[in-house]
């Protein structure tokens, strides 16, 4: 084996997804085979089933100071943004068809959005400024007697970007207007309080910090009204049916106590890997943008643009050396689409296609940061001595 296959991988794309915590894993394995009973079930089975659920709600209640009650389980970050926006759209049809957005919202959000606008809602889109932030002004400025909901995500999953929710959520509590936030970036990475945010709803995924793949769940606040997007049965008191995700709800819940017991550790970790890596971005590399806001971010994300190299290449060579990292531009796969975050923050498209999205896990170490330091400006060295448009090339 060459040197080169011996080294360590480097995994920075954690706000794709996350490695289960050992102890998540630990506690779901019973689930499969011993405690496999329909929670629904009037015997031993389901009710061992029924109580896993039941202590799983509560902790994930725990992590965003909401009741259990105010929690329903689904099966993504995804599910729940379009829950929390068909679902209300639906209830409040009556009151009026007028929706307020950011315009850089996540696409589970965007597009259901449009969808909506199919079915004869109005959304308005609104601006960020360079750093991503929305101005809460403009939300109240945008408000009519016909605006039933207002969508703001609590940070952004390409920039890290954190957004004035409490401030926003204040207008609309005032307007008497619901407001979501879809927090499946940052629930579980920083602390949530629902109460302080003024939100009615809130998206969170268990993936992102730690907790399976497959589970997500929307806190909708006592007494909000909203119509179900799946009808059957009676699980999650008729809001969202079909057989529960057991094994999934569990580990949730010991990946929200798990957060919630540790999220100041984590945090005090991960800030500092993550300026570092921005120092030494910023310091060896000429002609890059960091995008994003200064202090108002997640502590685990980092967010470049590198002028005269192209995105997928310098994605192609990170992968070449192990260190996997994600591109805004390859978000979408299919497509090389330009991102729309970076495109809301005024980068201009060429630049906006070479940007990378760095996150930051708790299993990453100090030696992984020093890693990508060495070998970016490297790969971005050889890419420029290749590229037409670098202005100083020899
Ligand atoms: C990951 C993510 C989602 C989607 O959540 P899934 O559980 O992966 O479907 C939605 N919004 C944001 C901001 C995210 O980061």
């Amino acid at each position: 084996m060459s040197e080169k296959s011996i080294a360590k991988k480097v995994y920075l794309d954690h706000i794709a997804t996350t490695p289960c915590h050992p102890k998540v894993v630990e506690a779901m394995q019973p689930y499969f085979r011993e405690i496999f009973g329909n929670p629904q079930s009037d015997h031993e089975f389901g009710w061992q089933a029924k109580m896993a659920i039941e202590e799983a709600r509560g902790k994930i209640a725990n992590l965003i100071k909401a009741l259990p009650q105010e929690i329903i389980f689904v099966s993504s970050g995804t599910e729940a943004n379009n829950f929390a926006l068909k679902g209300i759209a639906n209830a409040f049809e009556k009151k009026g068809r007028h929706i307020i957005a950011s315009s850089i919202e996540h696409r589970s959000v965007l597009t259901p959005l449009k969808f909506l606008e199919k079915s004869g809602y109005k959304v308005t889109y609104l601006p960020v400024d360079n750093f991503g932030l929305v101005n809460p002004d403009d939300v109240r400025n945008n408000i009519t007697n016909e605006t039933i909901l207002i969508s703001v995500m609590h940070a952004n999953n390409e920039i890290g970007t954190i957004e004035p929710i409490a401030e926003i959520g204040k207008i609309a509590k005032e307007k008497g207007i619901i407001f979501h936030t879809d927090a499946a970036a940052s629930a579980g990475t920083v602390p949530l309080d629902v109460a302080q945010l003024n939100v009615d709803l809130m998206s969170i995924s268990a993936h992102k910090f730690y907790g399976p793949k497959g589970v997500g769940a929307l806190y909708v606040k006592k007494g909000v009204k909203i119509t179900p997007l799946i009808h059957g049965g009676v699980q999650e008191a008729g809001r969202r049916t079909g057989i529960e995700n057991v094994p999934g709800i569990v580990g949730f819940g010991v990946a929200a106590e798990l957060s919630d017991k540790e999220i100041n550790k984590r945090i005090g970790y991960l800030i500092p890997l993550r300026d570092k890596l921005k120092k030494g971005i910023l310091e060896k590399i000429d002609h890059v943008y960091y995008n994003g806001h200064p202090s108002e971010r997640l502590p685990n994300n980092v967010n470049i643009a590198i002028e005269y190299v192209e995105g997928e290449a310098m994605l192609l060579s990170m992968m070449k050396e192990g260190i996997a990292t994600a591109s805004a531009s390859t978000c979408t796969m299919m497509s090389l689409e330009t991102s729309h975050v970076l495109q809301g923050i005024g980068v201009p498209p060429q630049i906006a296609n070479s940007s990378l999205v760095f996150s930051i896990g708790v299993d990453n170490t100090e030696e992984d940061i020093d890693r990508v330091i060495d070998v970016l400006p490297k790969i971005i060295e050889r890419l420029r001595a290749m590229s037409a448009i670098y202005p100083e090339r020899q």
